[in-house]
């Protein structure tokens, strides 16, 4: 067990380490942020500060010596430079790295029993062209690495499209996927303990915009919440494949079909937010307790239901109106300019 009091070392420094950090300050441990930026969302509140680059296995080994134990709160790492972390690093390497390629991280999902959209690896416009022919319009390119908020994602409508969708997504490595006819979007997250137990939230159901998460609604309703369960087993047994500590999500389309995996991450997530209030213990709080071995808290709902929406771009700027709105727990991020697309903060209100 690794006792409060202690070090935790956070590799990356936005707005989930930031988060993190304030969870794990509660717990009376310290945070050591590692980050490229030059003043991250998570250094304002963290007792300690590394601005290193993340393939710099120098500083991160410094870093290492510092820490007691090390999470990341991002998953676009490179894994070769943090195996100079060893066995401090909590969830491991093969959580990162099977969640960082799209490509990887389908195969591995399908081995684990769980379903997922039609998807082909393209490596070349030849091969988005035969995806097409394959699976009809429309299709998905997604960039096998470094995509996240739809960015690195172009759609082909019409075959025609096909050249410029490769052209948009610059001839990256990528997988093609169905553009499927979803009902709703909904995520499963689970904190997994390293003797292999599973805590799960309720289920929030996911409104996307843009590849964007606007708003979070727990608990799911009606269909979506019939298949709640067959995704739960489908995280669990994810979870257990990976060997993962601490929290992990994975997102789904609920389909006629049922639910289909549309991708993980190794980490806490944006449709967890609503648990800082609208839970017994958040997303952040028992990810700490995952990794250091605590025993769990209560992932119970402190309400009947909650909504999370997020601050996107200058939405950031209503700030004042939802303070006036005495029960909306408002979370400001401490970023820079409000560009558009850039998440700001969040408002998360609970119904008891
Ligand atoms: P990101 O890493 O950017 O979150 P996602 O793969 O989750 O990438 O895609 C972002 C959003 O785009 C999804 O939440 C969903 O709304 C939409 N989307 C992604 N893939 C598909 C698909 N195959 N069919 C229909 N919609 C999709
Ligand atoms: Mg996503």
């Amino acid at each position: 067990m690794i006792e409060p009091g202690s070090t935790i070392g956070i590799i990356g420094g936005g707005q989930l380490g930031r988060m993190l950090s304030v969870a794990a300050a509660r717990l009376g441990y310290k945070c050591h942020i590692f980050d490229p930026h030059e003043a991250p969302p998570a250094a304002d509140v963290a007792a300690h500060f590394t601005r290193g680059d993340f393939t710099d296995a120098a500083a991160l080994r410094a870093f290492g010596n510092s820490v007691a134990v090390a999470t990341y709160e991002f998953e676009n790492l490179a894994v070769e430079p943090l195996k100079v972390l060893e066995d401090k690093l909590r969830p491991g390497a093969t959580s990162l790295a099977v969640a960082q390629d799209r490509a990887r991280e389908k195969s591995f999902i399908e081995s684990c029993g769980a379903r997922v959209v039609p998807w082909c690896v393209a490596s070349s416009v030849e091969e988005a062209r035969a995806a097409v022919v394959e699976f009809g319009c429309p299709i998905v390119l997604k960039t096998r690495r470094y995509g996240y908020d739809g960015k690195g994602q172009a759609w082909i409508r019409s075959p025609d499209e096909a050249e410029s969708a490769w052209q948009a997504i610059a001839g990256e490595p990528a997988v093609a996927e169905r553009g499927i006819d979803f009902f709703a979007e909904f995520s499963v997250i689970v904190a997994r303990w390293a003797e292999g137990h599973h805590f799960f939230w309720d289920s929030a159901e996911n409104v996307h915009s843009d590849g964007i998460l606007r708003r979070s609604t727990v608990p799911c309703t009606g269909r979506v919440a019939l298949q709640v369960s067959e995704a739960r087993e489908a995280a669990g047994r994810i979870a257990d494949a990976l060997g993962h500590i601490g929290v992990l999500t994975v997102e789904f389309f609920a389909t006629a079909d049922g639910p289909l995996v549309n991708e993980i991450a190794p980490r806490v997530h944006n449709s967890g937010h609503w648990t800082i209030e609208g839970a017994v213990t958040s997303q952040f709080e028992q990810h700490i307790r995952a990794i250091c071995g605590l025993p769990p808290g209560s992932p119970g709902m402190a309400g009947r239901s909650a909504i999370m929406e997020n601050l996107i771009g200058e939405d950031v700027e209503r700030w004042e109106d939802i303070l006036g709105d005495p029960g909306a727990h408002l979370h400001l991020y401490g970023k820079g300019p409000a560009r558009p697309g850039r998440k700001m903060g969040h408002v998360t209100r609970v119904l008891l």
